[in-house]
């Protein structure tokens, strides 16, 4: 279908880039467009009056002019600034990263209503008082899955036996889990507890509006968000790169948490 030559959408502002004195690229993730990348002029001037309503991570009604090769910003107004988000670093760094995996696992103008659900959803939730590393998980597993790469977690994906209540192993390449049996024959899979596979199971399972049921340790939690940074990092052939940004938060946090934890026994 063609654009109009004016159009107006919905859309999540996901990712920026730099372009000449004062402009920048927007990519910008919409409900019935999916992802699309268009210039915002000036918005880098002082002055630029559109510049708050296109911040990253704002959710905004834009309006666009088509292009000949990238459409042009026209106007914007916020739907929701997600000021929570950006007013905490640890926040910041979460919200960046499932900017950063929607961006990696999208191509342009592919139409993906549930996952733009799925992306303002995992933003508002992020705001609220829940387990922000089980809300990441259930990100990237609804993620997975609406891309065409849903893991499998209820049979062995080797020779399809139903998993028992044991030990098991992930394989990133399998897009799954391997029985003892079948390990063998990939020895880079990685253990995967019979606790964390309960777990992964539920978060894609459900539609998981009460998180606050659900209590992770926090070895638990690290062994989780091990095993599906494999597996992404697998499908992407490479590091999300705002890991980095969220583990180096987390070293400089380690003190405060080590002392927290003490005061708790
Ligand atoms: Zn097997």
């Amino acid at each position: 279908m063609t654009r109009p030559r004016n159009y107006q959408t919905e859309a999540v502002i996901i990712k920026k880039t730099k372009l000449g004195e004062a402009d920048r690229i927007l990519t910008l993730y919409t409900p019935d467009l999916g992802k699309i990348q268009a210039v915002a002029k000036g918005v880098r001037r002082p002055r630029s009056k559109m510049a708050g309503h296109l911040e990253l991570l704002t959710h905004s009604q834009v309006s666009l002019a088509r292009g000949r090769n990238l459409d042009t910003v026209t106007g914007s107004q916020t739907i929701d600034g997600f000021l929570p988000l950006k007013g905490d670093l640890e926040l910041t760094s979460c919200a960046l990263y499932i900017a950063e995996l929607t961006e990696q696992f999208t191509a342009d103008h592919d139409e993906n209503r549930p996952l733009f659900e799925l992306l303002l959803k995992t933003m508002h939730r992020l705001c609220q008082d829940t387990d922000r590393e089980l809300t990441l998980r259930y990100f990237e597993l609804h993620l997975l899955d609406l891309t065409g790469y849903r893991p499998q977690l209820g049979r062995c994906t080797a020779c399809s036996q139903a998993l028992k209540p044991e030990t098991n192993f992930v394989s990133p390449c399998a897009g799954g889990v391997l029985c003892p049996g079948c390990q063998p024959t990939q020895p880079a899979a990685h253990p995967l507890s019979l606790d964390a596979l309960k777990v992964l199971r539920w978060l894609q399972d459900s539609e998981a509006e009460d998180f606050g049921r659900l209590k992770v340790s926090r070895p638990l939690s690290r062994e989780m968000e091990t095993l599906m940074r494999a597996c992404l990092r697998y499908l992407l052939e490479r590091e999300v790169r705002s890991t980095a940004w969220r583990d180096t938060l987390r070293e400089q946090a380690a003190p405060r948490q080590v002392a927290e934890e003490e005061g708790e026994g």
